[in-house]
């Protein structure tokens, strides 16, 4: 059976991200502009003895948005605390999350978009006022009581700023959406991440890494790791190009780096398709995945290779895809 990378990659210990997240702006690989409109950020707020200003992180996953939030916490030195939007369920869990806090602490909400109304209407007062409303008793009886909270700074990540609510947005004093990074930056990634684990690797077999690594570090990160499984048990722990190349075959990862969900919406829009427009919600029950995960995590991907186009009829499938998969157009075939 073909080997499913995507499955594999998904069960990947997670530590690994922990030991490999870079803790300074320094560290961080890539992203020049990024990083110095966030060092002035961090600069002026430190200058000013301010908490720093809201910010919000857009993008597909594991670009770094959760390494940022941790090294903007570190660059201050105040404490760095993780929830994610499914997580809060309730205001009051809100409320004293936020009741918690130091002045000039980060809390990094994952998914914010993810967040109850209610949780979220509760956040307006904490990030523009510093005050949170609570709720004391039910009924005839209740009483609401507002609340003075620390000055801290809200860190949220999202796949899509449309995802947001307006007024939640607007409420984000620097908004910078993501990019996929160039096999250049990945293979600095990949360098960088072999050192810590110190491991010796090639330049070339980092790049041949980098160039499957779907314009993601956290990708780059597992695929370092399989392929150095590779180099121990098969090729007596040499990691150069031709090694990485085999063991990066050998699990599947194909030389675009596509994973087995990237291919089956690939083979959905040439063959179930014939190439004609698809619909998000009919290619998504052809390839068996939840519409928000092909939206957010798949198609920008094959939209950046040139493979997808979004229509307004839908998405359709280019000539690169059909030569990626070794098949040919439709008018062509019936020619
Ligand atoms: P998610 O949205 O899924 O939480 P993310 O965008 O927050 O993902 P991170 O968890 O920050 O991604 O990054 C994943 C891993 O990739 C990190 O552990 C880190 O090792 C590595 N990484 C990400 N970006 C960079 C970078 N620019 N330089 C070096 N390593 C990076």
């Amino acid at each position: 059976a073909e080997p499913k990378p995507s499955t594999l990659l998904d069960i990947y210990d997670r530590s690994i991200d922990n030991v490999l997240r870079p803790k300074y702006l320094t560290e961080f690989v890539g992203q020049p502009q990024l990083k110095e409109r966030l060092s002035i950020v961090i600069g002026a707020a430190k200058l000013r003895g301010d908490q720093v200003g809201h910010i919000l992180f857009a993008g597909p996953p594991g670009l770094g948005k959760t390494s940022l939030a941790s090294i903007v916490a570190n660059e201050i030195g105040v404490n760095f605390r993780v929830t994610s939007g499914p997580a809060i369920t309730r205001a009051g869990d809100l409320a004293s999350l936020l009741s918690d806090l130091s002045d000039f602490d980060v809390l990094f909400i994952d998914e914010i978009h993810r967040l109850p109304r209610t949780v979220e209407e509760l956040l307006y007062s904490a990030m523009e006022d510093f005050k949170v409303d609570v709720t004391l008793g039910k009924g005839p009886t209740s009483r609401t009581l507002r609340l003075d909270i620390a000055h801290f700074t809200l860190i949220g990540a999202t796949t899509r700023t449309g995802m947001l609510s307006g007024p939640l947005r607007d409420r984000f004093g620097f908004v910078h959406t993501m990019e996929y990074y160039d096999p250049t930056e990945l293979s600095q990634v990949v360098m960088r991440s072999a050192q810590i684990l110190e491991m010796e690797i090639s330049e070339d077999a980092a790049y041949e890494i980098a160039l499957r690594s779907r314009g993601t570090p956290r990708l780059a990160n597992r695929l370092l790791k399989l392929v150095r499984d590779y180099a121990d048990v098969s090729r007596g722990g040499v990691l150069d190009q031709t090694t990485a190349k085999e063991g990066l075959d050998v699990f599947g990862v194909d030389d675009l780096g596509l994973d087995r969900v990237d291919r089956e919406i690939l083979k959905s829009l040439c063959v179930t398709f014939g190439g004609r427009p698809a619909g998000l919600s009919a290619l998504a029950s052809s390839v068996g995945e939840e519409r928000q995960t092909i939206e957010d995590v798949h198609e920008p991907y094959l939209v950046k290779l040139g493979m997808v186009i979004r229509t307004p009829r839908g998405r359709v499938a280019t000539n690169r895809a059909f030569d990626h998969l070794g098949i040919r157009p439709v008018e062509e075939q019936s020619q």
